[in-house]
């Protein structure tokens, strides 16, 4: 007789990811040989630019195969403060507040096991990215999701937020531009943010990867513009979107330096470093041309005006605004009693995926992320074949 092994408590408190079963099934309808268009990933598929390709490339043939320091390649560290010193979040000291880390998901992880004791709460304004709660519950922390106003693009108001915190409040995420909502937080949206943070003493963790990705002429504001959360805010980012470099793993955090030798400490006993090849592909991504980019945003607008042109009459769907990102959130409550039905029939009778919103945490129950960081011409059939459902 075989006796399991058991698993760490804090594991087995994690639901199985919402979107795991709409992933199963995409597998195995790919496998059956079903013409499936993937709407459900935020994986650009854009080729990262040449130049950033070849930086890694020269890298690795100049030896740079060894471990590298903890923190971040200086140079990296520096490149990386003056980014943010362009966009107004002057000051940052590169050898003391910057942690390169591998992925902005892991800057995250860090980030919130250098700040959570078991029981410290955390507040999420939902809808929002799927990792946030799991990786508190991970911390051994407790995530308590404030929900955003959907009139309001889901921004969320100053009374919601002082209706969570209570004495454990230790921490409260916001994310602009926002994955699913795909709304841009003007200035004085996340002001809202660090009036409750100031009053009650919480940490920001401020999750600025989509900043680069925003349409119509806008900036995303940083969190890092208001000078007087600096003592406790932390900004993460990543080159996953903004370089097309997902598969790279690559992402960093900048923050408070007391706080960030406690994140450092966290990657010292965790990853060691990020690796080095990767680093030098994201400094020539940094002080090179930024013209992909705005390339690749430029696409990504052209088909948020193709989608929101195709959908502008179908009655039964209703498309959200979408200010930056590359997701558009469907309103599927014409079409099916929740989020995870409609998934499965555009699913199965469509062959396309969607991810239902559900998988966001409370306010998009009736609603379906599409991300349309897939190719015009899949983007297009995609589209028809939603429209031929939500009209049949
Ligand atoms: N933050 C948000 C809101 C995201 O959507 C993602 C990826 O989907 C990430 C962070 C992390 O990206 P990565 O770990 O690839 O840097």
């Amino acid at each position: 007789m075989s006796m399991s092994f058991h698993v760490a408590t804090r594991v087995a408190g994690l639901g199985p990811p919402a979107s795991m079963e709409l992933a199963q099934r995409v597998r195995q309808l790919r496998a059956s040989g079903v013409p499936l268009i993937d709407m459900s990933t935020g994986d650009p598929d854009f080729a990262t630019p040449p130049h950033i390709i070849e930086a890694a490339e020269r890298a690795l043939r100049e030896g740079q195969t060894h471990y590298g320091p903890a923190r971040g390649e200086p140079d990296l560290l520096e490149a990386i403060a003056e980014r943010y010193a362009e966009r107004g979040v002057g000051g940052i000291d590169p050898g003391r507040q910057v942690v390169v880390t591998p992925g902005g998901k892991q800057a995250v992880f860090e980030t919130l096991l250098a700040i959570l004791n078991p029981g410290d709460e955390v507040l999420i304004v939902s809808p929002c990215w799927l990792s946030y709660a799991d990786m508190v519950r991970l911390c051994g922390g407790r995530p308590v999701y404030v929900s955003g106003d959907r009139d309001r693009g889901f921004r969320v108001t100053e009374e919601a937020l002082e209706q969570h915190v209570e004495p454990r409040t230790r921490a409260v995420i916001v994310n602009s531009p926002c994955n699913p909502t795909a709304t841009v937080w003007q200035r004085g949206d996340l002001d809202v943010i660090r009036r409750v943070a100031l009053r009650h003493r919480l940490i920001v963790v401020s999750d600025e990867t989509y900043d680069e990705i925003v349409f119509d002429g806008r900036r995303a504001v940083s969190m890092g513009a208001f000078t007087d959360l600096r003592d406790r805010l932390f900004l993460v980012n990543s080159f996953s979107k903004t370089y097309a470099m997902t598969g790279w793993r690559i992402g960093y955090v900048v923050g408070p330096p007391d706080l960030m030798d406690a994140v450092l400490r966290v990657q010292q006993n965790t990853a060691t470093c990020t690796a080095v090849h990767v680093q030098r592909a994201a400094l020539a991504a940094l002080r090179g041309s930024q013209e992909p980019t705005r390339r690749m945003v430029d696409e990504y607008q052209y088909r948020r005006d193709l989608l929101r042109t195709r959908l502008a009459d179908v009655q039964r769907l209703g498309c959200l605004p979408i200010e930056g990102t590359f997701y558009a959130l469907l309103d599927v409550s014409a079409v099916a009693a929740d989020s995870v039905s409609a998934s499965r029939l555009f699913l199965e009778q469509a062959h396309v995926a969607l991810t239902p919103g559900s998988a966001y945490g409370p306010g998009a129950e009736m609603l379906l992320r599409l991300s349309f960081a897939v190719g015009r011409q899949s983007l297009k059939e995609g589209l028809e074949r939603i429209v031929s459902i939500a009209e049949g």
